[in-house]
């Protein structure tokens, strides 16, 4: 029987424990298994290889974005690397020029070491991306919508100029999460996800996943590469993102709601120069990604009247939201991205990150006008 979206959330590897019926998924946090189970040979043998908590969340995640394989690791940023590090000497990966700073960081400091080809695009501008494959191409990035800036890239139309250059399309999903988004379906070949941000939920675990749309050569190096790296998931962090999972769609629709009555509210305010929320007629990628997506996210960012002094105290008057970086938790979040990010920032001085959390609109409506005074 398959079932719809919703229902997949809160049963897909969640099934009642087969040893002792109990209906919470259990956690096993032995290192080590014994090789013979009843006589036959056990398919579990050491935890860095796999382990049955990590088992239900890797099923649960391939559901959820419609691939035949997923990966579960320590960190977002785990599941970023494992990807970029088979990229070998003299390939190219187009990257976009709005992407998360740890991304920019890998593929700025540690590609170019080994030899590998970086070239920088503005992803929502399919022309810049054509004369960018045009000299060879072996992977494609893509992130949408993007960190910090909200911008929308068309998934399918990049996902066939990827494989008109025989490359790979990867999408990092974090932001719109499969509720929203489904990149496999629309034609790329691998989805990143930060699942420290809406999967975990909670702001408390820390992990990554990757999910393969075929479970081919590619998804084997990977999953060989995993294991000899160590970056998997421990067995309570994959506990507590199989939480995550069974109330994600729950959790969006009502970030989603909350986020587009905070845009609306800021579109208007004197004090703000520019929204950058998809959901917004006025936004350049409105109307793709109305196409492409179920509903418009939970992040936004502003860009201040006046300068980086002017943002950077609105980040520090709000009280309800906190002034902190990361996203998707319960709670909402504000951050001036610029004063966070370091060496590889690219982020406008006048910008401030929101992430919407799940408190009630007008509390935050009222924070968001005292802050702004
Ligand atoms: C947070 C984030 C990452 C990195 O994930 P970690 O879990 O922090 O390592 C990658 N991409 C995006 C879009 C993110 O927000």
């Amino acid at each position: 029987m398959t079932h719809k979206f919703d229902t997949l959330a809160v049963h897909a590897g969640a099934e009642p424990d087969p040893a002792t019926g109990a209906v919470a998924p259990p956690i096993h946090v032995s290192t080590n298994y014994v090789h013979e189970l009843d006589g036959r040979a056990n398919p579990l043998s050491y935890q860095r290889d796999s382990h049955p908590t990590q088992h239900r969340l890797e099923i649960a995640l391939a559901a959820l974005e419609g691939g035949e394989r997923a990966l579960a690791f320590a960190s977002g940023m785990a599941a970023v690397a494992a990807v970029l590090d088979t990229l070998q000497h003299g390939q190219r990966v187009v990257v976009p020029d709005d992407c998360y700073v740890g991304t920019r960081g890998y593929v700025t400091e540690v590609l170019p070491e080994r030899g590998v080809e970086v070239t920088t695009v503005d992803l929502s501008d399919l022309d810049s991306v054509h004369s960018a494959c045009a000299n060879g191409v072996a992977l494609l990035w893509a992130e949408s919508p993007s960190n910090p800036r909200l911008r929308i890239s068309d998934l399918a139309e990049l996902a066939k100029i990827a494989h008109a250059h025989g490359a790979r399309l990867v999408c990092d999903n974090t932001f719109a999460t499969p509720v929203l988004q489904r990149p496999l379906a629309l034609g790329a070949d691998v989805v990143m996800h930060s699942t420290t941000k809406y999967f975990g939920g909670h702001s408390d675990v820390l992990g990554g996943a990757l999910v393969f749309a075929r479970n081919d050569d590619f998804a084997a190096r990977i999953t060989q590469r995993r294991l000899l790296s160590g970056a998997i998931l421990s067995p309570f962090s994959a506990w507590l993102t199989l939480r995550g999972c069974r109330s994600l769609p729950a959790r969006m629709a009502m970030h989603c709601a909350n986020t587009h009555k905070v845009a609306v509210f800021l579109a208007t305010h004197p004090a703000i120069e520019r929204v950058n929320y998809p959901g917004l007629p006025s936004h350049p990628g409105h109307a793709v990604a109305a196409r492409q997506m179920r509903d418009f996210g939970a992040m936004l960012s502003v860009e201040l009247r006046g300068g980086y002094d002017t943002a950077f105290a609105f980040a520090r008057r709000t009280r309800l939201f906190t002034n902190a970086t990361s996203l998707g938790g319960c709670e909402s979040l504000i951050e001036h991205r610029a004063a966070s990010e370091g060496a590889h920032s690219h982020s406008p001085p006048t910008l401030v990150r929101l992430s919407v959390g799940l408190e009630d609109a007008d509390d935050l409506l009222a924070d968001l006008a005292q802050a702004l005074r």
